[in-house]
């Protein structure tokens, strides 16, 4: 039996259970259908197979599970913080044990490929250690003495907190969220994406067989349009942590203006690549084709626009057409995949179209540029060359292995080139001179920028976009900044001047 006949098998192991259940929602402790009894199908994008029925819930459902949250939150917010460290180290622990079934639930729910997927549960364990490690100080704040008051700060959490996440490595992004709420006190409503529910049921159960307290950690499925939009309304979820596309983090701004919301966002992005002549070449080639390929390029910080100087284009452009055309298309479960298929047909189509778009605007195809023939949402990965920045393939996230190539003379036009786009989520910077990384890295409209390097996730480092790529922080101390309120607390330090009004002088 090869790798991948005894992956599948193994895998249908760890479905059998939610075909004969359907993946339920989890709400103050207890797994329960969606209260209207509806459902979904979830269909695998590797081989179009349901995978199982998954609760339709709705704002019945959502309100329900923000009355569990809320219910929760006293208990969880006083809870001892070393108690709390404890509990998200087991969950890290339950993790650990489960990542194989993880890593095969999720590559078949949603085509990426193993190499990939069994780094990024364990991945979702380091997330858990990281601030699991940093609960026990989550609330501390500073002293500020003036001349008559003792002025402290401390932090609190903010409340039950929304949380809604997209469908590619849900597994981990979930995990990037949801620890930090929980680290700080907060209890959630987790509402996963439809096309790839899972995992997220996979981690909730971790969560409380780790001893997670019932209510603290409720998941709800279901479409963005009824059972997001009810989460982004409720008046008891006091803030929204969102991770999705820009047109929809516009939607939740509107939909939580009446409750004021309290909002972070991690939106989409167009991130540049740019390798200047006196780069190191070789790993530059290996990180600009890495970070579009990687993960099926449904990536929000893919490098999908590599800016090259035209006196090196040529040849870097050459060896990497030869290299994309060796990536390996195939099944997600064999472990010599690199590229799976795409999430879902929608998307499928939609990163198709551009091969199109591509050569309407006159672009030209270098490497693939067309879908693989048979079962599942396959695409050869593709570049597209001879782009110029306000065609449509240079503008807009394609969110596929699909690659724009421009070609720049100087230092200037590359930043004009790299800066014209309406996002700005993560940069990267090829080049041996210090002194031009600098000037580029200062004036490049990223929220993340690498120099000579691929994205390599650092957990005390802010991770987030400008423009439309985001507002506000992951990562560290900003996690908390999002999930707490500060509080000020002064305490007079003698009898100092208080102004009397009203009072008779001769009193
Ligand atoms: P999406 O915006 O379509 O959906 C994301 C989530 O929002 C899903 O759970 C969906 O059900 C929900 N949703 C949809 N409409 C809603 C509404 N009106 N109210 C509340 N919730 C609603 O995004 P997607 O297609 O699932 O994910 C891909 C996008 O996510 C890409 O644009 C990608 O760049 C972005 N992304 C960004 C980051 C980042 O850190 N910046 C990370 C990963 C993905």
């Amino acid at each position: 039996m090869s790798e991948l006949e005894a992956n599948i098998n193994k895998l249908s192991g760890y479905l059998t259970r939610f075909q004969q259940t359907g993946l339920l929602n989890q709400i103050g402790g207890k797994a329960v259908s969606a209260l209207s009894g509806d459902t979904f199908d979830n269909h695998s994008p590797v081989d179009g197979k349901l995978i199982c029925k998954i609760a339709k819930s709705g704002a019945a459902d959502i309100d329900a599970a923000a009355k569990a949250a809320s219910d929760a939150f006293p208990q969880w917010r006083d809870t001892d913080n070393k108690e709390r460290k404890k509990i998200l180290h087991r969950i890290a622990d339950g993790i650990v044990a489960r990542a194989e079934e993880i890593a095969f639930a999720e590559c078949y729910d949603t085509g990426q490929a193993l190499r990939f997927m069994s780094k990024a549960a364990l991945r979702g364990a380091e997330n858990f250690r990281y601030f699991a490690d940093l609960a026990p100080g989550a609330r501390d704040g500073k002293q500020l003495p003036s001349p008559t008051l003792m002025n402290v700060t401390t932090r609190v959490p903010i409340g039950p907190a929304g949380i809604i996440t997209p469908w590619n490595t849900p597994f981990m992004l979930s995990t990037w969220k949801i620890a930090p709420a929980l680290a700080a006190g907060c209890t959630i409503v987790h509402k996963p994406a439809e096309f790839s529910p899972v995992t997220a049921r996979i981690l909730v159960e971790i969560a409380e067989e780790a001893g997670l307290p019932p209510g603290v950690w409720n998941l709800v499925n279901g479409f963005g349009e009824d059972a997001g939009k009810a989460l982004t309304e409720h008046r008891d979820i006091k803030a929204i942590s969102f991770v999705g596309e820009s047109k929809t983090g516009s939607m939740i701004m509107r939909q939580g203006a009446d409750t004021l919301k309290r909002v972070h966002f991690e939106l989409g992005g167009k991130n540049p690549v740019i390798v200047f002549e006196d780069a190191d070449l070789e790993r530059a080639l290996d990180a600009a084709i890495f970070m579009i390929y990687s993960l099926n390029g449904e990536r929000c910080t893919s490098s999908s626009r590599l800016l090259i100087q035209s006196s090196i284009a040529d040849k870097f452009l050459t060896r990497m057409v030869k290299r994309i055309n060796q990536i390996r298309v195939g099944h997600p479960l064999d472990p010599t995949t690199e590229i799976g298929p795409l999430i879902h047909k929608v998307h499928f189509d939609k990163v198709c179209s551009y091969f199109d778009i591509a050569r309407q605007d006159g672009a030209t195809i270098a490497a693939g540029g067309e879908a693989v023939e048979g079962e599942g949402y396959y695409v050869r990965p593709t570049l597209f060359t001879g782009a110029a920045n306000n065609m449509r393939i240079a503008q807009e996230e394609i969110f596929g292995p699909v690659l724009t190539a421009i070609t720049f003379d100087t230092e200037e036009e590359a930043l004009a080139i790299a800066n014209d786009v309406e996002y700005g989520l993560s940069g990267y910077v090829w080049t041996n001179d210090l002194t031009r990384a600098m000037r580029i890295t200062e004036k490049l409209e990223a929220g993340m920028i690498w120099v000579n390097s691929e994205n390599v996730r650092h957990l005390p480092s802010p991770f987030g976009g400008v423009k439309a790529s985001g507002i506000g922080r992951d990562g560290g101390d900003w996690s908390f900044e999002f999930y707490m309120e500060q509080k000020h607390i002064a305490f007079a330090t003698g009898k100092h001047k208080i102004p009397q009004l009203g009072k008779d002088p001769s009193e």
